[in-house]
C-alpha cells in the first residue's frame, strides 16, 4: 500500500496560541484512520491545514507523492481531497440536488450542469437520500444534512476523504447507519481520515488512531496498543474510561 497522504512537521499557530504543532504522519491508501483527542486539541485545524482552508505556519504537506503545502482549498478539492464540516450548513433556499451538484460542479472534474446533476443523483442514491432529492436543504433533518454533506463531498470524487465528527448529535440507530455507509465509501477505494469523538465508533471502524493533544500528536498505531498507551489515558480517555475498558474486557 502506497501512501497517499503525508504531513511531514506541520504547524499552525494563532497568534500564540500553537494549534498544530510539530504533526507528522502518513495515510496509506484505502485506510480508515481515526483522528481523536480532546476539544481544542487542534483537529479542525489540521483538517483545514490539509485542505487548504489554512495557510501553514511551517512543515509540508504532499499529496499522491506531489507537494501540496501552499494549496488553495479549490485545489484540494480538485485534486481528490475532500472533506465535510463539523457543522453541516447546506444552502438552505437550494434543493437537496442542487446542493450536491455545487459540490460536484467545486471538484472540477465535471463541465456542464447537468453532468454535475446526474452525479449527484448518483451520489444522493448511494447515500440514501434519493427520495428528497427535489425537496429544500432546509427541510433536512440532522441526520439527512449529515448524509448530504457526505454526498456533497462524494459528488468532488475524492480519494481521501476528512470525516469532520459526521456522526456527532447522531442516535445510536443512525449512527449504526453512518457507519455501513463510511465502510461502503472505503469499499470505493476512499482513505478516510475520521474525526471522531465516540470511542465505540473510532474502535469499530479504524485500522490506525492518531491522538492530538495540545497540538501535539501524542501516539498513532493499531487502535488496542493507542487506547493502552498511558499518555492517551492520562491526556483524553481518563483513568476511569482505561479501567471500564480493561473490567467489560473493550479490546480490539
Ligand atoms: P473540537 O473537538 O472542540 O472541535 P479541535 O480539536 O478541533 O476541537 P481546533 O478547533 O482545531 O480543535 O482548535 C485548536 C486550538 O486553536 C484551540 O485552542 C482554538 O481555540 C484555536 N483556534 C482554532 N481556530 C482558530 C482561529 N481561527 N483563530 C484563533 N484560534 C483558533
Amino acid at each position: 500500500m502506497s501512501e497517499i497522504l503525508r504531513l511531514e512537521k506541520v504547524s499552525k499557530a494563532f497568534g500564540g496560541i500553537k494549534a498544530v504543532n510539530d504533526v507528522s504522519f502518513g495515510l496509506k491508501e484505502g485506510q480508515i484512520v481515526a483522528l481523536i483527542g480532546p476539544n481544542g486539541a487542534g483537529k479542525t485545524t489540521l483538517v483545514n491545514l490539509i485542505t487548504g482552508v489554512l495557510p501553514l505556519t511551517e512543515g509540508k504537506v504532499f499529496f499522491a507523492g506531489e507537494e501540496v503545502t501552499r494549496q488553495k482549498a479549490f485545489q484540494a478539492a480538485r485534486r481528490g481531497l475532500a472533506r465535510t464540516f463539523q457543522i453541516v450548513q447546506p444552502f438552505p433556499e437550494m434543493s437537496v440536488m442542487e446542493n450536491v451538484a455545487a459540490g460536484a460542479l467545486f471538484g472540477g472534474e465535471l463541465g456542464s450542469r447537468r453532468e454535475a446533476e446526474a452525479e449527484a443523483r448518483r451520489e444522493l442514491a448511494f447515500v440514501g437520500l434519493d427520495r428528497l432529492a427535489d425537496s429544500p436543504a432546509s427541510s433536512l433533518t440532522l441526520p439527512g444534512r449529515k448524509r448530504l454533506e457526505l454526498a456533497k463531498s462524494l459528488a468532488m470524487k475524492p480519494k481521501v476523504l476528512l470525516l469532520d465528527e459526521v456522526n456527532a448529535g447522531l442516535n445510536t440507530a443512525e449512527i449504526d447507519g453512518a457507519l455501513t455507509l463510511i465502510r461502503k465509501i472505503a469499499e470505493r477505494g476512499v482513505t478516510i481520515l475520521l474525526i471522531e469523538h465516540l470511542m465505540k465508533v473510532v474502535l469499530s471502524i479504524s485500522e490506525r488512531i492518531l491522538v492530538l493533544h495540545h497540538g501535539e500528536l501524542i501516539a498513532e498505531g493499531a487502535p488496542r496498543a493507542v487506547l493502552e498507551d498511558e499518555r492517551v489515558v492520562e491526556a483524553y480517555l481518563g483513568a476511569k474510561f482505561a479501567a471500564r475498558m480493561r473490567k467489560e474486557g473493550l479490546h480490539v
